[in-house]
């Protein structure tokens, strides 16, 4: 690839990603099966661009979002970041890229260490790559605690004195102190207050927008989502039933998951009234996905042919994908 191609590469690219985990049994502890987590997942994230990736509790958004940092290996598959092969790459090799990825994690609680301080948090990767002497490194921490909107002053506290909503712009300074280029979100805002939440997502855009960043932004909830995605990935068992941009979505959803999934979103338009779906049953168990269509068990449309034949993740129309027999 030539530097020009490498420049307009799209930051991460996701191709065909596997995560299946070994059922073991018994005191040999045999292999007896497999988890699907993740099962074949395709996407890509352009510069300055979000992905929202949504679905119901297991899944696998959590686990694609690992895989993609190498934070678990995947099964196989390939993940590109501005151009580059590094599903295979060694530690060392590695470095540069875990640096260029980062991640915020669900819980503000118990994602910071209790015994080390705010700033030295924040300051930690600073520290780990060897990037800043000790006084750049308190400079470079002190003005992180600004951007996201904590006072330098606070660097000295520890993380039970600062609130839920703190606690979690600790963690995003901590993610931006190596200046990544991807920022991996695993439902970043799903342990805080609406109120809070919303805030902390106008932080994160205004720190997309002054910075080019790039999301994957994983949530369960669609209207999380909505207002920092430019592009939905919604997934169930381990694979994409539809991708396209999110008004697409919020707008001209095709499958009946996404609509399920859509109807419990609240609309602020009281003209405007959805449908309610409520969604029959459970997830089944990714140890023994349903044959065929693998939302056939709860699926109001599902006819013989979803029983039996697994539906392709089609194109329907101009970066719209839709997995279903009836699309
Ligand atoms: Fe429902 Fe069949 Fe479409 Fe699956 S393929 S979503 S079961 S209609």
């Amino acid at each position: 690839m030539t530097a020009a191609t490498l420049a307009n590469a799209p930051v991460l690219e996701v191709d065909d990603l596997k995560k299946h985990f070994p059922v073991r049994k018994g005191l040999l502890r045999r292999t007896v099966g497999h988890v699907y987590a993740v099962d074949g997942v395709s996407f890509t994230i352009g510069v300055g661009e979000t992905l929202g990736l949504v679905g119901e509790s297991g899944c696998g958004k959590t686990t694609a979002g690992r895989a993609v940092l190498r934070l678990i290996e995947p099964t196989s598959g390939k993940i590109e970041v501005g151009g580059t092969d590094i599903t295979r790459l060694g530690k060392a090799e590695m470095r540069p890229y875990r640096r260029q990825m980062q991640i915020i994690f669900q819980d503000p609680f118990s994602s910071l260490n209790p015994r080390m301080t705010a700033g030295e948090i924040v300051g930690e990767p600073l520290l780990v790559h060897g990037v800043a002497s000790k006084r750049e490194r308190e400079e470079q921490v002190a003005a992180l605690f600004a951007r996201v909107g904590l006072r330098p002053a606070q660097m000295t506290n520890y993380p039970h004195q600062f609130s839920g909503g703190q606690r979690q712009r600790i963690g995003i300074a901590r993610a931006l102190a190596l200046g990544p280029k991807l920022i991996v979100g695993d439902e970043p805002v799903s342990a805080l207050d609406v109120s809070i939440q919303a805030q902390v997502i106008n932080l994160l855009q205004d720190l997309q927008r002054e910075r080019q960043l790039s999301y994957l932004f994983i949530s369960h909830n669609l209207a999380v989502v909505e207002h920092i995605s430019h592009q939905i990935a919604v997934m169930y068992l381990g694979r994409i039933v539809e991708h396209a941009d999110t008004r697409s979505i919020f707008t001209r959803p095709q499958h009946p998951y996404t609509e399920a999934l859509l109807s419990a979103v609240p609309v602020p338009d009281p003209s405007i009234r959805r449908q309610k779906r409520v969604l029959q049953g459970d997830v089944p168990s990714p140890v023994k996905p349903p044959p065929g269509c693998h939302f056939h068990t709860r699926c109001p449309y599902a006819v013989a042919r979803c029983k039996v034949e697994s539906p392709p993740l089609r194109e329907i129309a101009p970066g719209h994908r839709v997995s279903c027999h009836l699309r």
